[in-house]
C-alpha cells in the first residue's frame, strides 16, 4: 500500500497531498503550542474539535461569499481544501483589547477598542512573527497593494460575520488571526482565506462570566482547555449535549472504556 504523500507539518496541522491535482488534505492534530513554540503541549481532542468548527465557519462564509480553501470534511480529523500558494502574512482583527496589543500598548485586557484593528505579522517562526506595516508588505513584495485591499475586505467581512455568529451563542469574539493564500488560474491569480479558524487562533470569551474558551487557557495555564474547546462546539450545535464528549474520544480509547 502506497502511503500519502505530505506536504507540508506545522504545529497543530499536516497538509498531505490531495486526491486531485489543485486539492490537499488538512490532517488536524492535537498538539499545542505557545510563544513560538516554546510552550509544548497537546490538547486531547482539539484536533477532532477544530476540524469540526473550522468546516462549521467556513462553510458558512462561503455561503456569504467569502471564498475560501475548504472544499469538504473527510473525516474527524481532516477536511480536503484547495491548494494555494500561501502568503507570508498573519492577519490579526481585534475588537477588544488582550493579549500583544495589551502587552505592547499597556492598554489593559477587555478594553474594547475605539474602532475594529487589523494588523499584520510576518510569518517567520525564525524571526518571531514580526508585526509589519502595510509599507513592508508592499516593499517586501509579500503580496501587492491589489492583494491587500482584498484581504482587508475580507478581513472585516469575516469580522462582522462571525462576531455576529458568536454573539448568537453568548460569546464575544476578542480577536483572532487569518491567513490568505493565492490560486492561480492561467496568469491571473486571486486571493483567498485559507488555514483554520478555531479556537487555536480566536479569543473568544463567555458574554456573562469573561470565561476564557479559547488557547488562553493553555497559553496562561487555566487548565480545562478541552473543555473550553468543547464549549465552543457544542454551543456551536456541533456536539450532542446528553452524550457528553462522545464525539471528540478517539475510537481505541472508547473501545478501551467498552472493555472490548
Ligand atoms: O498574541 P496576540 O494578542 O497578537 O494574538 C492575537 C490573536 O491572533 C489571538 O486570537 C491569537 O490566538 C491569534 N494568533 C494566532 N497565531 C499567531 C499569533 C496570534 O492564532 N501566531
Amino acid at each position: 500500500m502506497s502511503r500519502r504523500r505530505q506536504i507540508y507539518e506545522g504545529k497543530a496541522k499536516i497538509l498531505y497531498e490531495g486526491p486531485e491535482p489543485g486539492t490537499l488534505i488538512q490532517y488536524f492534530k492535537d498538539d499545542a503550542t505557545a510563544f513560538n513554540a516554546q510552550k509544548k503541549g497537546t490538547i486531547q481532542g482539539k484536533g477532532v474539535i477544530n476540524n469540526r468548527i473550522s468546516e462549521y465557519v467556513f462553510t458558512r462564509l462561503n455561503h456569504i461569499g467569502v471564498p475560501n480553501h475548504f472544499i469538504r470534511r473527510l473525516n474527524m480529523r481532516e477536511q480536503l481544501v484547495r491548494q494555494v500558494e500561501i502568503i507570508p502574512i498573519e492577519v490579526v482583527v481585534r475588537n477588544v483589547a488582550a493579549g500583544s496589543i495589551s502587552k505592547r500598548l499597556g492598554i489593559p485586557e477587555g478594553e474594547p477598542l475605539p474602532h475594529t484593528l487589523i494588523e499584520y505579522y510576518y510569518k517567520d517562526d525564525a524571526l518571531g512573527d514580526p508585526m509589519i506595516a502595510e509599507e513592508h508588505i508592499a516593499c517586501f513584495g509579500w503580496a501587492t497593494n491589489e492583494e491587500m485591499q482584498d484581504i482587508a475586505a475580507m478581513a472585516i467581512r469575516v469580522n462582522d460575520f462571525m462576531c455576529g455568529m458568536f454573539a448568537a451563542i453568548n460569546i464575544r469574539l476578542v480577536d483572532f488571526k487569518l491567513e490568505f493564500g493565492r490560486i492561480w488560474d492561467g496568469d491571473y491569480s486571486r486571493v483567498i482565506l485559507a488555514d483554520e479558524i478555531s479556537p487555536d487562533g480566536c479569543r473568544l470569551w463567555d458574554m456573562h462570566t469573561g470565561e476564557k474558551l479559547d488557547k488562553d487557557r493553555f497559553r496562561r495555564d487555566l487548565g480545562g482547555e478541552e473543555e473550553a474547546y468543547q464549549e465552543v462546539a457544542r454551543r456551536l450545535g456541533l456536539l450532542q449535549d446528553d452524550n457528553g464528549p462522545s464525539e471528540v474520544l478517539d475510537l481505541s480509547k472508547h473501545r478501551k472504556l467498552r472493555g472490548k
